[in-house]
């Protein structure tokens, strides 16, 4: 990796900002100017871990990538570079997030090793939330604030974070925390013991990332997020300036919902609990009482039922607002309970709703009835003999008061015959 086309200047320098350079090469990429440098303090995408942007010479750094047949760091740029040597910047707050990230997965996979003997198989610096896949199926909450607190203990520590480049023959005699994923001469990343004791190392892995200089640097690691997926585990986490930011955005809210229930943050559990119940009970109420309310409606409509033969007809049409089809249905229903009844009701909201029952002891089937004025004002229906409902997109009043007038005329009818 050393001795490649482009000199890696952040493998010693990770903390440097500005770099001079001489164009090694240019060339088009993805439909984009782009150049080839003899050095560069450019990461590109590589390990899990997303390009650095900044600028050469005042043009915009879109994206870094390898060139894989020589791995060349290409800098992929918004416009074209016309001059030989340059000066280049990096975007130094977004290169020093991904420092804290990555040197908190580190942490945050050692931490794993050492808590439950898993290793880490994956790992997704995202521009929110980073990821790890750790090989172990399921995991506790216990397990999950153990690893949390190791974590965290070793950032408290302000332990030193050390890079090095060793032969093959030296990497065989190292305790890795897993093989290099490249040939050649690796670099490797330690995290040594705390000042006391520097030889108590927490962790050493091959590495290619960015990484701080000491421990404390990344500040805070938290997991915010298990998946489990077959085998392994993704773990979500948030280190450095992004727990803040997300602990500042949960703070803030739960300190408005506190402020809005009156409570303190920790009543936020039972107040709510106590509001589900609450709005339970009163849905109960309120069902309870519309029960109550059609039976009494029920009642008054009954008193202007018609005769027609030995039968009590009780024919209504509710103009708009009108009422919803359940409702028509639970008033035909309490009304032909009594005895010899038939309802023909019919309501106009944004569409007509129909419902014509009868009661057990009335010898008329109300499907073709139904059906028929169904059909006069366009629209359709069905059900069984003593309960059928349909609906129409026809809205007009008049046309919808005649089809009722007419299917009480065609009950006079069936009656006589
Ligand atoms: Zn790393």
């Amino acid at each position: 990796m050393l001795f490649q086309m482009t000199t890696r200047l952040y493998y010693t320098e990770p903390y440097r900002v500005h770099f001079t350079a001489q164009v090694r090469e240019r060339l088009s990429w993805e439909g984009h100017p782009a150049v080839i440098l003899d050095q560069t303090l450019f990461y590109p995408t590589s390990g899990g871990q997303p390009a650095d942007r900044g600028a050469l010479n005042g043009i915009p750094v879109l994206d870094v990538t390898v060139r894989e047949s020589d791995g060349a760091v290409v800098h992929i740029l918004a416009d074209e570079l016309r001059e030989e040597r340059l000066e280049g910047a990096i975007d130094w707050p977004r290169r020093f997030d991904h420092m804290q990230q990555h040197t908190g997965q580190h942490l945050l996979s050692a931490a794993f090793e050492r808590v439950l003997g898993a290793d880490t198989v994956g790992f997704h610096l995202g521009t929110q939330v980073s990821t790890i896949d750790i090989a172990c199926a399921r995991l506790g909450q216990e397990a999950v604030t153990a690893v949390e607190e190791l974590t965290n203990q070793i950032v408290w520590e302000d332990r030193p974070v050390v890079t090095r480049f060793v032969t093959s023959a030296e990497l065989a005699a190292l305790p890795l925390r897993r093989p290099p994923a490249v040939a050649g001469p690796i670099r490797i990343v330690e995290i040594l013991g705390p000042a006391a004791h520097p030889e108590e190392r927490f962790d050493i892995s091959p590495c290619g990332g960015t990484h701080v200089a000491r421990t404390g640097e990344v500040g805070l690691v938290k997991i915010t997020g298990l998946e489990y997926r077959g085998e392994l585990t993704r773990i979500a986490f948030l280190c450095g300036r992004r727990a803040l930011s997300d602990y500042q955005a949960r703070f803030e809210v739960t300190a408005r919902l506190a402020n809005k229930l009156t409570v303190g943050y920790w009543e936020l559990e039972q107040t709510i609990e106590r509001l589900q119940a609450e709005e339970k009970r009163l849905l109960h109420e309120l069902r309870q009482a519309r029960e109550r309310l059609l039976l009494a409606e029920a009642t008054e409509l009954a008193g202007s039922a018609v005769a027609v033969g030995p039968y009590q007809v009780i024919c209504h049409l509710w103009e708009q607002p009108g009422r919803p089809p359940e409702e028509l249905r639970a008033l035909a229903l309490a009304l032909t309970r009594r005895p010899g009844t038939i309802a023909l009701l019919m309501a106009i909201s944004e569409r007509t709703h129909l419902c014509f029952a009868r009661g057990e002891d009335v010898d008329i089937d109300v499907v073709p009835l139904l059906r028929d004025c169904c059909a006069r004002l366009e629209g359709k229906g069905g059900g069984r003999p003593h309960l059928a409902q349909g609906s129409t997109p026809m809205t007009d009043p008049r046309r919808v008061g005649a089809a009722l007038d007419t299917a009480l005329h065609s009950l006079y009818n069936i009656v006589a015959r």
